[in-house]
């Protein structure tokens, strides 16, 4: 079986995720042994990255649709000072835009040199690279952010440990991104439906874009980036609606409205249950 991403364990077996059939291939997810990751198997290769990651995916998901959690959360302001702070992974720059009254220079980091070009374009007095610049750069920054990208990298590992390279001693890590295998309510329901599925048809094949590589929970992430060299500072978990309707007005059909009412129940029991959610905030500080 394929190396767990987060802990290199070949302890996996088939999660009850349906496969995903993309790019003339199929997809699996599977669940580490070890440490309960959900992982896509086999990875992605640079012809799929290619296909997934072209120019409209931003301008699908972020040039011409916000995200209902705010660019930069509450948690994150207290730790901005005067330095540089890098956004890897930055997209439509909107963390960045976020950041800009904190008196910091500001770095932008993307995948696609295209959209590289166009943020320059747009943002003269930042600084753009596509990711594989990072490793030009050591103890450069006072801040490095990674906003929805974690789940999205097949080798977190070493792109975790060039953000590592790249900070400046006891500099601060923020991440924000899906905690897609949390305990929470709503993940407990689909949970039992997709069981139920994968034991009527183990073999069903769904097409999708699989965008998210890995599914995380609040354990083996943060244990993932102790591991990866960095000391937790502070953390918090809440839920989001995503990818169900967050407004009563926004479900039009009785499947959407119910999807509606259990997100709602279960937002509620999260805000209350420490550890429930589905959503991280994570501040940690570069250790040697
Ligand atoms: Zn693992």
């Amino acid at each position: 079986m394929a190396d767990c991403f987060f802990c290199r364990s070949k302890s996996s077996g088939e999660s009850y995720y349906p496969r995903v059939s993309f790019n003339g291939k199929v997809f699996r997810y599977l669940k580490c042994g070890e440490c309960g990751l959900v992982f896509i198997s086999p990875s992605l290769d640079e012809r799929d990255l290619a296909v997934l990651y072209a120019l409209d995916y931003h301008d699908e998901f972020y040039f011409k649709s916000a995200p209902d959690h705010p660019a930069l959360p509450r948690l994150f302001r207290r730790f901005l000072q005067p330095g540089s702070l890098l956004d890897y992974g930055c997209g439509d720059g909107s963390f960045l835009r976020s950041a800009a009254g904190a008196g910091m220079q500001l770095y932008g980091a993307e995948y696609n040199p295209g959209l590289v070009e166009k943020l320059q374009g747009l943002y003269p007095q930042m600084r753009f690279i596509t990711v594989d610049r990072l490793r030009d750069y050591e103890s450069a920054f006072d801040v490095i952010h990674l906003g929805d990208v974690l789940e999205h990298l097949c080798e977190p590992s070493p792109a975790l440990a060039n953000v590592h390279r790249a900070l400046k001693p006891g500099g601060f890590l923020f991440i924000q991104g899906p905690l897609e295998h949390n305990f929470h309510l709503t993940w407990l329901l689909f949970g039992f439906y997709l069981r139920f599925r994968k034991a009527l048809r183990p073999s069903r094949i769904i097409e999708a874009r699989p965008f998210h590589v890995l599914y995380a929970n609040r354990k083996n992430q943060l244990a993932f980036l102790r591991r990866a060299n960095f000391e937790l500072v502070q953390h918090e978990i809440v839920e989001w609606n995503w990818p169900f309707p967050a407004r009563w007005k926004e479900a039009d059909t009785l499947k959407q409205k119910l999807q509606y009412c259990t997100v709602a129940l279960s937002r509620t029991i999260s805000s209350i249950v420490p550890g429930w959610g589905n959503r991280l905030y994570y501040v940690g500080r570069k250790a040697d």
